[in-house]
């Protein structure tokens, strides 16, 4: 199992920003729309994207750039990537492909999380230490 990035001193990498007419280092979303990519895997793509930790707050809400609908004004991580919180409605409402790299990473950490080994005795002898 790989180490927190947060242990490894790396920084997290960003990923779902959109360029601008101003700035146009960024991707442009709508070339990244993959109308063939599987619906199931875009859900729980999304669905991932949708549960990462809150890491900061933009000023101001953000606009889906495809449709325009309010999406969302937090930054999102899971200490390995940092995205926008909106992304999951480009991911599932517009079929907006995220690279494979990243893909495969939200299926190893699913799956370390599924694999963690669990301790049953800390709660029952913790609980009433409050
Ligand atoms: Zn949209």
């Amino acid at each position: 199992m790989s180490e927190p990035r947060e242990d490894t001193g790396r920084p997290v990498r960003l990923l779902g920003f959109w360029g601008t007419p101003e700035n146009r280092t960024l991707p442009d979303p709508a070339g990244l729309v993959d109308a063939a990519w599987e619906e199931s895997e875009r859900h729980w793509v999304s669905d991932y994207l949708d549960h990462g930790q809150v890491a900061g707050f933009s000023m101001g809400v953000s606009r889906c750039r495809l449709c325009a609908c309010v999406n969302g004004s937090r930054d999102l991580t899971d200490g390995y990537y940092l995205w926008p919180e909106g992304l999951g409605h480009y991911v599932l409402d517009h079929g907006v492909r995220l690279p494979a790299e990243f893909v495969e990473h939200i299926g190893h950490r699913l799956q370390a999380l599924e694999d963690l080994a669990r301790d049953s005795s800390w709660w029952p002898r913790n609980a009433a230490r409050t």
